[in-house]
């Protein structure tokens, strides 16, 4: 699934196509990316906005209009966005999206499992929105060390589910955690508020580390992730833990292990990531 760095790779590629162009013409192909909306409903009433700024919101694009309108796009686990020259894209089966924008380029929304979602709102509507469902900004000036432990304090939960939680720290999914974890030396099951403060600021480093990682090598392109031209990231050759059980860690030669953590695979290090 695309995490902060897919989604900010996106973004960036993204966004000097997007900003200032008009959508001139939509279609939307599946009631799934838009319900409970109707499909040609909400295609109508994008056409005619102006794109202002493409931003990110944790792993949502926020595409901010001069209305005052905003698109929330969430990739979820399979999609990922096409921006190409009018009328070269190829038959795709799983293309759900197309936009046309005034300089005649296409933008295109391709989701395997279909789990995406595209969320119009109204002008001043999308900022409640968000604030419910997505914490601080991991790779801004204010998430510090104190910032992060105050997300995880008095928390009981394992440190790696306390991370997946989007309304803890906003952008992390399983690839960046476990890597973050490795990194830190953090064993995935250590309860979320347990940390000292040598132990938060190792985390805090590693967190910030992995995620501008990520971010230069455009991403982890496993399957389906892919940045707008069609090209691949390359952060999956970078992995020290994360899809390598049995391989040696390249810290200290102990094979990773793998565990399941609330139904996600989990790698670490036993030997580096130990339980106090
Ligand atoms: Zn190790």
């Amino acid at each position: 699934m695309p995490e902060l760095p897919e989604v900010e790779t996106v973004r960036r590629r993204l966004a000097p196509a997007l900003e200032g162009r008009r959508f001139e013409r939509v279609e939307i192909g599946d009631a799934r990316l838009v319900r409970p909306y109707e499909p040609q409903a909400v295609a109508a009433e994008l056409v005619g906005e102006r794109v202002a700024a493409l931003e990110r919101r944790g792993k949502y694009l926020v595409v901010r209009f001069e209305s005052g309108r905003v698109l929330l796009i969430h990739l979820r686990m399979t999609g990922s966005l096409r921006h190409a020259p009018g009328g070269t894209l190829e038959d795709d089966p799983y293309r759900r999206a197309v936009v046309r924008l005034d300089d005649g380029s296409d933008v295109a929304y391709r989701d395997v499992r279909r789990f995406g979602t595209w969320l119009l709102f109204e002008p001043g509507e999308s900022e409640g929105y968000l604030v419910a469902r997505v914490g601080p900004e991991p790779l801004s000036p204010a998430f510090t060390a104190a910032a992060l432990g105050a997300r995880l304090a008095g928390r009981t939960a394992p440190l790696k589910s306390a991370l997946l939680d989007q309304r803890r720290v906003a952008g992390l999914g399983n690839i960046y955690v476990d890597e973050a974890l490795w990194r830190s030396r953090l064993h995935p099951l250590r309860p979320a508020g347990g940390l000292d403060p040598n132990e938060l600021r190792a985390l805090h480093r590693a967190v910030r580390r992995v995620l501008e990682l990520g971010i230069a090598r455009q991403g982890a392109t496993l399957r389906d992730y892919a940045t707008p031209d069609g090209s691949s990231g390359s952060m999956q050759d970078e992995f020290n833990a994360y899809g390598r059980a049995g391989e040696p860690c390249p810290r200290c030669g102990t094979p990773i292990d793998r565990i399941v953590l609330g139904g996600r695979g989990t790698w670490y290090c036993p030997a580096c990531q130990r339980l106090p």
